[in-house]
């Protein structure tokens, strides 16, 4: 008789950053989480910069600097 007893280990989330994404449309910069929860917006022209995804938020910008 055998068991198979396959202990998933899930790793927790991994280490969310801050990234200075800079706007597409006006080019203004701006720091966002990179596990945002909710949309972000530019500051400046409203344009959509990043969109929640359940795990690390989608980045519609062009990343500059990534702060760890
Ligand atoms: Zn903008």
């Amino acid at each position: 008789m055998t068991r198979d007893n396959k202990i998933k280990k899930y790793l927790p989330q991994a280490k969310s950053v801050f990234y200075l994404v800079q706007c597409p449309k006006c080019g203004s910069r701006q720091v966002i989480f990179s596990h945002a929860t909710i949309e972000v917006r530019c500051l400046s022209c409203n344009e959509l910069l990043a969109k929640p995804t359940g795990g690390k938020a989608k980045i519609y910008g062009q990343i500059i600097e990534v702060y760890k």
